[in-house]
Protein backbone atom coordinates (compact mmCIF):
# COMPACT_ATOMS: atom_id res chain seq x y z
CA UNK A 1 0.00 0.00 0.00
CA UNK A 2 3.21 2.17 0.10
CA UNK A 3 4.88 4.36 -2.37
CA UNK A 4 7.40 2.03 -2.05
CA UNK A 5 6.16 -0.49 -4.59
CA UNK A 6 9.42 -2.00 -6.59
CA UNK A 7 11.71 -2.62 -2.96
CA UNK A 8 14.96 -3.38 -4.11
CA UNK A 9 16.30 -6.48 -2.46
CA UNK A 10 18.03 -4.09 0.78
CA UNK A 11 14.65 -2.47 1.04
CA UNK A 12 12.75 -5.77 1.16
CA UNK A 13 15.74 -6.63 3.49
CA UNK A 14 15.32 -3.92 6.05
CA UNK A 15 11.32 -4.67 5.69
CA UNK A 16 11.25 -8.44 6.49
CA UNK A 17 13.67 -7.65 9.05
CA UNK A 18 12.94 -4.27 10.80
CA UNK A 19 9.34 -3.31 9.60
CA UNK A 20 7.47 -5.73 8.89
CA UNK A 21 3.71 -5.99 8.73
CA UNK A 22 2.38 -8.87 11.55
CA UNK A 23 -0.74 -10.81 10.37
CA UNK A 24 -3.52 -8.50 11.82
CA UNK A 25 -1.95 -5.39 9.55
CA UNK A 26 -1.67 -7.89 6.80
CA UNK A 27 -5.16 -8.18 6.94
CA UNK A 28 -6.46 -4.43 7.39
CA UNK A 29 -4.69 -3.50 4.63
CA UNK A 30 -6.02 -6.98 2.45
CA UNK A 31 -9.94 -5.87 4.15
CA UNK A 32 -9.19 -2.16 3.02
CA UNK A 33 -8.56 -3.00 -0.71
CA UNK A 34 -11.63 -4.86 -0.64
CA UNK A 35 -14.16 -2.28 0.37
CA UNK A 36 -12.13 -0.26 -1.85
CA UNK A 37 -10.08 2.68 0.48
CA UNK A 38 -7.33 4.25 -1.66
CA UNK A 39 -3.80 2.68 -1.47
CA UNK A 40 -2.49 5.83 0.25
CA UNK A 41 -1.66 4.78 3.68
CA UNK A 42 1.89 5.28 4.96
CA UNK A 43 4.06 1.85 4.68
CA UNK A 44 5.37 -0.18 7.41
CA UNK A 45 8.78 1.51 7.42
CA UNK A 46 7.11 4.82 8.89
CA UNK A 47 4.76 2.84 10.79
CA UNK A 48 7.74 1.77 12.67
CA UNK A 49 9.23 4.81 13.01
CA UNK A 50 6.35 6.79 14.46
CA UNK A 51 6.31 3.97 17.14
CA UNK A 52 9.71 4.71 17.75
CA UNK A 53 9.29 8.53 18.02
CA UNK A 54 6.23 7.46 20.51
CA UNK A 55 8.59 5.53 22.76
CA UNK A 56 11.46 8.33 22.65
CA UNK A 57 8.96 11.62 23.67
CA UNK A 58 6.85 8.60 26.04
CA UNK A 59 3.53 10.06 24.39
CA UNK A 60 0.57 9.03 25.64
CA UNK A 61 -1.77 11.68 23.80
CA UNK A 62 -1.62 11.39 20.03
CA UNK A 63 -3.37 13.30 17.58
CA UNK A 64 -3.88 12.09 14.09
CA UNK A 65 -5.46 14.17 11.23
CA UNK A 66 -6.51 12.03 8.29
CA UNK A 67 -7.12 7.68 9.78
CA UNK A 68 -8.01 6.42 6.32
CA UNK A 69 -8.50 2.57 7.14
CA UNK A 70 -6.67 2.69 10.39
CA UNK A 71 -3.42 1.37 9.55
CA UNK A 72 -0.85 3.92 10.76
CA UNK A 73 -3.25 4.34 13.35
CA UNK A 74 -2.99 0.97 14.12
CA UNK A 75 1.26 1.21 14.29
CA UNK A 76 0.85 3.97 17.08
CA UNK A 77 -1.74 2.76 19.01
CA UNK A 78 0.02 -0.28 19.62
CA UNK A 79 2.84 1.98 20.99
CA UNK A 80 1.22 4.03 23.38
CA UNK A 81 1.00 2.41 27.19
CA UNK A 82 -2.27 0.99 28.67
CA UNK A 83 -3.40 4.26 29.50
CA UNK A 84 -2.51 6.04 26.24
CA UNK A 85 -5.04 7.32 24.06
CA UNK A 86 -4.84 8.35 20.17
CA UNK A 87 -7.74 10.51 18.76
CA UNK A 88 -7.92 10.28 14.81
CA UNK A 89 -10.10 12.84 12.76
CA UNK A 90 -11.36 11.70 9.55
CA UNK A 91 -13.68 13.29 6.82
CA UNK A 92 -15.33 10.30 5.50
CA UNK A 93 -17.82 8.34 7.62
CA UNK A 94 -17.00 5.05 5.55
CA UNK A 95 -13.69 5.19 6.30
CA UNK A 96 -14.10 6.13 10.11
CA UNK A 97 -16.23 2.58 10.11
CA UNK A 98 -13.70 0.63 8.34
CA UNK A 99 -11.48 2.31 11.00
CA UNK A 100 -13.26 1.74 14.10
CA UNK A 101 -14.04 -1.90 13.12
CA UNK A 102 -10.27 -2.78 12.61
CA UNK A 103 -9.31 -1.12 15.72
CA UNK A 104 -11.43 -3.40 17.42
CA UNK A 105 -10.03 -6.24 15.53
CA UNK A 106 -6.80 -5.43 16.84
CA UNK A 107 -7.48 -5.13 20.18
CA UNK A 108 -7.01 -1.34 20.28
CA UNK A 109 -10.80 -0.04 21.09
CA UNK A 110 -10.31 1.12 24.38
CA UNK A 111 -6.82 3.25 23.68
CA UNK A 112 -8.23 5.22 20.41
CA UNK A 113 -11.25 7.24 19.64
CA UNK A 114 -12.04 8.63 15.58
CA UNK A 115 -14.28 11.89 15.27
CA UNK A 116 -15.80 12.09 12.05
CA UNK A 117 -16.28 15.44 9.70
CA UNK A 118 -13.74 17.96 8.64
CA UNK A 119 -10.85 18.34 11.03
CA UNK A 120 -11.11 22.08 10.77
CA UNK A 121 -14.34 21.75 12.36
CA UNK A 122 -13.18 18.75 15.05
CA UNK A 123 -10.03 20.30 16.19
CA UNK A 124 -11.57 23.39 18.15
CA UNK A 125 -13.48 21.12 20.07
CA UNK A 126 -9.84 19.11 21.06
CA UNK A 127 -8.96 21.92 24.07
CA UNK A 128 -9.39 19.82 26.62
CA UNK A 129 -7.70 17.22 25.01
CA UNK A 130 -4.45 19.37 25.00
CA UNK A 131 -1.47 19.19 24.79
CA UNK A 132 -0.74 16.42 22.57
CA UNK A 133 3.07 14.29 22.75
CA UNK A 134 2.72 13.81 18.88
CA UNK A 135 0.42 14.94 16.22
CA UNK A 136 0.72 12.98 12.79
CA UNK A 137 -0.67 15.68 9.75
CA UNK A 138 -1.56 13.43 6.74
CA UNK A 139 -5.24 14.60 5.28
CA UNK A 140 -6.28 16.88 2.94
CA UNK A 141 -2.67 18.81 1.64
CA UNK A 142 -3.76 22.03 1.01
CA UNK A 143 -4.88 22.32 4.43
CA UNK A 144 -1.90 21.54 5.93
CA UNK A 145 -0.84 25.15 6.88
CA UNK A 146 -3.78 25.33 8.98
CA UNK A 147 -3.28 21.43 10.96
CA UNK A 148 0.25 23.12 11.33
CA UNK A 149 -1.43 26.08 13.22
CA UNK A 150 -3.61 24.04 15.47
CA UNK A 151 -0.79 21.17 16.24
CA UNK A 152 1.38 24.30 17.29
CA UNK A 153 -1.45 25.51 19.67
CA UNK A 154 -2.07 22.14 20.97
CA UNK A 155 1.73 21.39 21.82
CA UNK A 156 3.87 21.34 24.62
CA UNK A 157 8.31 21.30 25.05
CA UNK A 158 9.01 17.93 23.52
CA UNK A 159 5.81 17.50 21.19
CA UNK A 160 6.60 15.81 17.85
CA UNK A 161 4.89 17.22 14.82
CA UNK A 162 4.63 15.26 11.45
CA UNK A 163 3.61 15.77 8.19
CA UNK A 164 3.27 12.94 5.29
CA UNK A 165 3.68 12.90 2.33
CA UNK A 166 6.23 16.26 1.48
CA UNK A 167 6.93 14.57 -1.64
CA UNK A 168 3.66 15.21 -3.19
CA UNK A 169 4.59 12.45 -5.26
CA UNK A 170 8.02 13.98 -6.46
CA UNK A 171 5.84 17.00 -7.80
CA UNK A 172 6.43 19.41 -4.86
CA UNK A 173 9.29 21.50 -6.48
CA UNK A 174 8.12 20.75 -9.92
CA UNK A 175 7.62 23.73 -12.01
CA UNK A 176 4.96 22.34 -13.85
CA UNK A 177 2.76 21.77 -10.69
CA UNK A 178 3.23 24.86 -9.09
CA UNK A 179 -0.72 26.30 -9.00
CA UNK A 180 -1.77 22.80 -7.44
CA UNK A 181 -3.57 23.49 -4.27
CA UNK A 182 -2.58 20.43 -2.80
CA UNK A 183 1.46 21.13 -3.56
CA UNK A 184 1.01 24.63 -2.35
CA UNK A 185 -0.08 23.68 1.00
CA UNK A 186 2.46 21.32 1.36
CA UNK A 187 4.84 23.78 0.42
CA UNK A 188 3.57 26.82 2.65
CA UNK A 189 3.66 24.29 5.56
CA UNK A 190 7.51 22.52 4.58
CA UNK A 191 8.58 26.07 4.26
CA UNK A 192 6.95 26.86 8.21
CA UNK A 193 8.30 23.70 9.64
CA UNK A 194 11.53 24.81 8.44
CA UNK A 195 11.33 28.00 9.45
CA UNK A 196 9.23 28.05 12.65
CA UNK A 197 11.54 29.13 15.80
CA UNK A 198 9.78 26.84 17.58
CA UNK A 199 10.60 24.00 16.29
CA UNK A 200 13.65 21.51 15.10
CA UNK A 201 12.44 19.86 12.10
CA UNK A 202 13.97 17.74 9.38
CA UNK A 203 12.16 15.88 6.18
CA UNK A 204 13.13 11.85 6.85
CA UNK A 205 12.91 10.74 3.42
CA UNK A 206 10.52 7.25 3.78
CA UNK A 207 8.25 6.87 0.91
CA UNK A 208 6.68 10.06 0.04
CA UNK A 209 8.67 12.27 2.70
CA UNK A 210 7.34 12.75 6.34
CA UNK A 211 8.20 15.80 7.91
CA UNK A 212 9.31 16.03 11.70
CA UNK A 213 9.71 18.59 14.08
CA UNK A 214 9.73 18.78 17.66
CA UNK A 215 8.72 21.75 19.78
CA UNK A 216 11.67 23.14 21.71
N1 LIG B 1 -3.02 8.16 7.87
C1 LIG B 1 -3.58 7.12 7.00
C2 LIG B 1 -3.80 7.63 5.58
C3 LIG B 1 -4.67 8.85 5.49
S1 LIG B 1 -5.17 9.17 3.82
C4 LIG B 1 -2.59 5.95 6.95
O1 LIG B 1 -1.42 6.20 6.65
O2 LIG B 1 -2.99 4.81 7.20
C5 LIG B 1 -5.98 10.71 4.03
C6 LIG B 1 -7.29 10.64 4.79
O3 LIG B 1 -7.66 11.99 5.08
C7 LIG B 1 -8.45 10.04 3.97
O4 LIG B 1 -9.09 9.02 4.69
C8 LIG B 1 -9.41 11.22 3.78
O5 LIG B 1 -10.78 10.85 3.80
C9 LIG B 1 -9.07 12.09 4.99
N2 LIG B 1 -9.42 13.51 4.81
C10 LIG B 1 -9.41 14.24 3.66
N3 LIG B 1 -9.80 15.50 3.91
C11 LIG B 1 -10.06 15.57 5.24
C12 LIG B 1 -10.52 16.60 6.11
N4 LIG B 1 -10.79 17.82 5.65
N5 LIG B 1 -10.66 16.31 7.41
C13 LIG B 1 -10.37 15.08 7.90
N6 LIG B 1 -9.95 14.06 7.13
C14 LIG B 1 -9.80 14.31 5.82
MG1 LIG C 1 0.11 9.98 3.61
Amino acid sequence: MSVLNNLSHYDQFLRNTFHADDAGLERLQAEAKQEGLPPISIGPEQGKFLQLLIQLNGATKVLEIGALGGYSGAWMARALPSEGKLISLELEEKHALFTRRQWAALGLADKTEIRVGPALDSLPGLADEAPFDLIFIDADKNNYPAYLEWALRYSKSGTVILGDNVSMGGRLADPEHQENPGIRGMRQFAEEMAANPRLVSTVVPYADGIAVGVVK
